[in-house]
């Protein structure tokens, strides 16, 4: 078992290899793929520290290359670079740009390749299967490039996607992690909580997500960690916003307009509800629910008088809906 993960990382190892290596050496790598990345700003250091990738438009050639230097076709298989189809072998990642998923420790997990155009009706990313070293629900990307930086600041950013990290970095902030499009899971958040107990979690600037979001926000609270929030300008994400302003203006930005979990969950829900007492009563108990995932007693006490003065109700009310939910729990 042990060997057939360590077979699994040695095969990944390679591809990541060979994704990069076309990217910087192959016609079609360099004209294409190279060239996208030139295209969204990332310069020859980024291409490198992240090892970003090029499958060329191909069949199989991975497969053949990898197959050729003596790696076995089941880790192929069981990673899910390649398709194996009754006697044929199909690369799974053909003309797509690619981004190798990291562990804490380096070892690479998977890949997420993105598509070059911006095709709405075709799907934009495609990512390694899940298998016995890819387990999505416990990987942060780009986790080991910020681990030393989120130590050491004693904060993590927490993006949505491949491309808002890797232009972070680029921008002078080491400190974030993405989540890759997927609901945040419990052992993510236990991976930050290995590093600090600040997560500042940056939202694309597309509201539409924004509300089934702030539920998972609950988790971090339950972990006992610290949340704050912070959204974009409408249409702008972390990437193309650092992307369009200096260090100074981006850390400027995230200093002011980061906003305690609690507070900013308050505030976006008395704007939805304005005046109507039915979606208030509603509310309150959302509000309650939220701080009642906090184990710390005096924080939860905290986050009660701040509730009560951003929703005009007296504490009490939220004290009585907090012990009614507890009750209900225990
Ligand atoms: P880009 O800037 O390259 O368009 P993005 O990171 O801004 O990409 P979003 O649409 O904001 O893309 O999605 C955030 C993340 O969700 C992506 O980085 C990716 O990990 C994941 N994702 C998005 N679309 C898909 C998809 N069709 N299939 C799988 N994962 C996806
Ligand atoms: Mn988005
Ligand atoms: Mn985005
Ligand atoms: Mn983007």
């Amino acid at each position: 078992q042990t060997n057939e993960r360590e077979s699994m990382y040695l095969v990944s190892e390679f591809a990541k290899k060979y994704f990069h290596t076309t990217l910087l050496n192959s016609e079609e790598g360099k004209a294409i793929g190279y060239t996208y990345f030139k295209e969204r700003g990332f310069t020859a250091e980024t291409i490198k520290k992240f090892e970003l990738g090029y499958s060329p438009e191909s069949w199989d050639a991975l497969t053949k290359e990898a197959l050729g230097k003596g790696y076995q076709l089941q880790y192929l298989d069981k990673t899910g670079l390649t398709i194996v189809k009754e006697d044929k072998q199909f690369d799974r990642f053909k003309g797509r740009v690619m981004f190798p998923i990291q562990s804490m420790s380096g070892r690479v997990l998977g890949f997420g390749g993105r598509i070059l155009t911006n095709d709405k009706k075709a799907a934009k990313y495609l990512n390694s299967p899940e298998s016995d070293i890819y387990h999505k629900s416990k990987v942060l990307y780009g986790i080991y490039h910020a681990k030393q930086s989120i130590a050491k600041l004693d904060n993590c950013y927490l993006v949505e996607g491949y491309t808002d990290v890797i232009q972070f970095h680029q921008a002078g902030i080491e400190n974030v992690v993405a989540s890759s499009g997927t609901a945040l899971t419990p052992d993510q958040i236990r991976l930050i909580n290995r590093l600090t107990k600040n997560i500042t979690v940056l939202f694309d600037g597309d509201a539409a997500g924004l509300r089934a979001s702030i539920r998972g926000i609950d988790l971090i609270l339950e972990e006992g960690m610290n949340v704050k929030v912070c959204t974009f300008p409408d249409g702008e994400d972390p990437d193309s916003f650092a992307k369009k302003n200096s260090y100074d203006d981006l850390v400027h930005y995230l200093e002011h307009n980061a906003k305690d979990f609690i507070q900013f969950k308050a505030s976006m829900l008395m704007d939805e509800s304005k005046n109507d007492p039915v979606k208030k009563a509603g509310l309150i108990r959302d509000m309650v629910t939220s701080i009642a995932k906090i184990p710390d007693r005096i924080q939860r006490e905290v986050y009660i008088q701040e509730t009560a003065r951003i929703m005009d109700i007296s504490e009490q009310v939220l004290v009585n809906t907090l012990a009614q939910l507890v009750e209900k729990d225990s």
